[in-house]
C-alpha cells in the first residue's frame, strides 16, 4: 500500500472529546471517525486493526470446531418475550417498529435468536455437541456511551454459543473455549489474564473474564501474591483471617451501654462523637430480598458486597430498603439500626466473628449501643464471606495476600446451564429417545475493544506501538526524501520485493518533510520500520528499527530484504506451529 493512496487523516492535536489513551490515539491515528455517540466510522488503517483481530478470533474458533454462523441484526420481539427478556433488558435494547407496527429491537446479544434457530434445528443427541458462532456488530444504548471503541454503543463483537447433552459436556465446551481464548489473546499480542467472575443469582454455573493488563484499565484484577487465584472485584473471595475465637474468648465482655447520640447517624460521625474507630462499629443495613427483608452485619470500615449478600441469601432480587420500611423493621429511623432485638433473618461479614465490646444502632432514634457483643446480646444465623475485597486480605485458596492490579475486560466465557433451553424448549432426544434439556454456555469477545485494549497495554508519548499480530502493517517504509532518485528508486525495489514476499507493507510516499513522516510513523505504531535517509545517500545504508525498541540496525541496501524477512519470520514460525 502506498501512503499517498491511504486515507490516514493524523491529527497533531489531542481531541477534546478523548478521555482514554486508546480513544485519542485511534482518533489521531485516523483509525475512527464519530459520527454519532457512542457510533464510529472505521477508517482504512482503523478497520484493519479490527479485520486483523477478527482474523485470528475465527482461525482460532474454528480450529476448536466452532461452525460461523451470521445471525441477523433486527430481531423480532417475540422471542425477547419469551425468554422475559423484552422487559427485562431496560433502555440498552434500542426498540422500535416496522411498518406494520411490529416490535424489534437491535440484538444486544443473541442467546434468543440462536436458541430459537437451534432448537428448531437440533433433535437428536447425535447432532451434538454443537458450537456456533458469529462476528456480527452489536447495540447497547448505553447511557453514557465513552473511551471511543471501549465503550461505544455499536461495536463489533464474537458471539460463541455452545449446546450439550449434559453438563459434562457443557464443561469440556467451556474449557476448550477458555483454552481458545487464551490461544486468541496471546496471538493478538497481549498481556492478559483469565479472573473468576460473577455468574449472578442462579448459581451452580461458572464464568471467567479475560483482561488485558493496562494500568488505564477500569476494571480491578485481584489476585493473589502467592498462588494462581485471580477474580474480579465483585467475585473476589476473602480468606478467614486468623483463628479468632481464641482471641474472642480472652477478651472480657464489658457491660452492654446505651447513649444518646442525636443527629449522629454516619460510621464517621458516630466514631468522632464517640471516640471510637470505625473497627469497632457494626454497620447494619436493610435489604428488602424476594419475600422479606433482611439484614446484613458488616464492620464500620468495610464495605458490603451485594452480590456476595444475594448470593448467600439466595435471593433473586436484593435492594436497598426504603426508609420507611426500615423503620417499621428497626423502629428507628436510618442510621441507628442494629441487631440488638432485631427480628429479622441477620447476615453477617465473617469479620464480625472477630469482634468485641462493639458499636452498633439501638433501634431508636438517636441512641447508639455500646460494647455489644454476640452470643450475649444477639445471635447471627451465619458468618460468611460479604464484604467487598481489599488489597492485603487474605487469599480465600491459601497462604497467600490479595493484591490489585488494573485491565480492561475484552473477554468472557459463561456456562449458562438451561436457562435459556428452558424458557425456549430447546430439548433433544436421547439415546433413549426420551426428551431432554441442552446445556449451553456462551463465549464473548469484544473486536473493537480488544484492539484498543492493545493499544492501552502498547504505546509510549509519540504514539500507537502495535503487536505485529493485529497490526494493520508489518512494515513500514521510509525515505525520507522521494525527489532524490537513487533513494527513491531503492525504497520502490524493497517495497515491490517485500510485497512479492506476502509481507504488508507501507510505503511513506508522499512528498513530505522527514520530520511529518517520523511523526506520523510513530503514531500509526507500524512494527517494523525501513528507513533510507542521509546514511544512505552518504554510506548506502538502510536503517531498521522496531517501534518498540531504540535499536537500529544498519544493512546493506542488498541485504535489507533477508534481514526483514529474518527480523519478522522467528514470529511466523511460531504461528506455523500451531496452524490453524
Ligand atoms: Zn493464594
Amino acid at each position: 500500500m502506498r501512503y499517498s493512496k491511504m486515507l490516514i487523516p493524523t491529527l497533531r492535536e489531542v481531541p477534546a472529546e478523548a478521555e482514554v489513551v486508546s480513544h485519542k490515539l485511534m482518533l489521531r491515528a485516523g483509525m475512527i471517525r464519530k459520527l454519532a455517540a457512542g457510533v464510529y466510522n472505521y477508517l482504512p488503517l482503523g478497520l484493519r486493526v479490527i479485520r486483523k483481530v477478527e482474523q485470528i478470533i475465527r482461525e482460532e474458533m474454528n480450529r476448536a470446531g466452532a461452525l460461523e454462523v451470521l445471525l441477523p441484526w433486527v430481531q423480532p420481539a417475540e422471542l425477547w418475550e419469551e425468554s422475559g427478556r423484552w422487559e427485562d433488558y431496560g433502555k440498552e435494547l434500542l426498540r422500535f417498529q416496522d411498518r406494520h407496527e411490529r416490535w424489534f429491537c437491535l440484538g444486544p446479544t443473541h442467546e434468543e435468536v440462536i436458541t430459537d434457530l437451534v432448537r428448531k434445528e437440533v433433535r437428536s443427541y447425535r447432532q451434538l455437541p454443537l458450537n456456533l458462532y458469529q462476528i456480527q456488530t452489536k447495540f447497547r444504548d448505553e447511557i453514557r456511551p465513552r473511551f471511543g471503541l471501549m465503550r461505544g454503543r455499536e461495536f463489533g463483537m464474537k458471539d460463541a454459543y455452545s449446546f450439550d447433552t449434559n453438563d459434562q459436556g457443557a464443561e469440556e465446551s467451556y474449557q476448550v473455549m477458555f483454552d481458545t481464548y487464551c490461544r486468541i489473546f496471546e496471538r493478538c499480542g497481549l498481556k492478559f489474564r483469565a479472573v473468576e467472575a460473577e455468574t449472578g443469582p442462579i448459581g451452580g454455573s461458572f464464568s471467567h473474564e479475560f483482561m488485558v493488563l493496562a494500568e488505564t484499565g477500569e476494571d480491578i484484577i485481584v489476585s493473589c501474591d502467592s498462588c494462581e487465584y485471580a477474580a474480579n472485584l465483585e467475585k473476589a473471595e476473602i480468606g478467614k483471617d486468623r483463628p479468632s475465637k481464641k482471641e474472642r474468648g480472652e477478651a472480657k465482655l464489658k457491660p452492654l451501654e446505651i447513649v444518646s447520640t442525636p443527629g449522629i447517624k454516619t460510621v464517621e460521625e458516630v466514631c468522632v462523637f464517640l471516640k471510637v474507630k470505625p473497627q469497632n462499629l457494626v454497620k447494619t443495613l436493610i435489604y428488602q430480598g424476594d419475600q422479606e427483608p433482611i439484614a446484613a452485619l458488616v464492620r464500620g470500615d468495610h464495605e458490603i458486597n451485594e452480590t456476595k449478600l444475594q448470593r448467600v441469601a439466595g435471593c433473586q432480587r436484593l435492594e436497598l430498603a426504603p426508609e420507611e420500611l426500615i423503620e417499621q423493621v428497626s423502629g428507628a429511623p436510618l442510621g441507628f439500626t442494629g441487631p440488638v432485638g432485631l427480628k429479622l433473618r441477620l447476615m453477617a461479614d465473617q469479620a464480625i466473628g472477630d469482634m468485641v465490646n462493639f458499636v452498633t444502632g439501638a433501634n431508636k432514634a438517636d441512641a447508639h449501643l455500646l460494647n455489644v457483643n454476640l452470643e450475649r446480646d444477639f445471635r447471627v444465623e451465619e458468618f460468611s464471606d460479604l464484604r467487598v475485597a481489599r488489597e492485603g486480605n487474605p487469599c480465600p485458596r491459601g497462604e497467600g495476600r490479595l493484591v490489585f492490579g488494573r485491565g480492561i475486560e475484552v473477554g468472557h466465557v459463561f456456562k449458562l446451564g438451561t436457562k435459556y433451553s428452558k424458557a425456549f424448549k430447546a430439548t433433544y432426544l436421547d439415546e433413549q429417545g426420551k426428551e431432554r434439556l441442552m446445556v449451553m454456555g456462551c463465549y464473548g469477545i469484544g473486536v473493537g475493544r480488544t484492539a484498543a485494549a492493545a493499544i492501552e497495554q502498547h504505546h509510549d508519548e509519540k504514539g500507537i506501538i502495535f503487536p505485529l499480530g493485529i497490526a494493520p502493517f508489518q512494515v513500514l517504509i521510509l525515505p525520507v526524501n522521494i525527489k532524490e532518485k537513487r533513494l527513491n528508486e531503492v525504497a520502490e525495489n524493497i517495497y515491490q520485493g517485500l510485497q512479492e514476499k506476502g509481507i504488508e507493507v507501507i510505503l511513506d510516499d508522499r512528498d513530505e518533510r522527514p520530520g511529518v513522516k517520523f511523526k506520523d510513523a510513530d503514531l500509526i505504531g507500524i512494527p517494523l520500520r525501513v528507513t533510507l535517509g542521509n546514511r544512505f545517500i552518504k554510506e548506502g545504508v538502510v536503517e531498521l528499527k522496531w517501534r518498540w525498541s531504540e535499536e537500529i540496525d544498519l544493512v546493506g541496501e542488498k541485504e535489507v530484504m533477508d534481514e526483514v524477512l529474518k527480523k519478522l519470520n522467528p514470529i511466523k514460525e511460531d504461528r506455523d506451529e500451531n496452524p490453524p
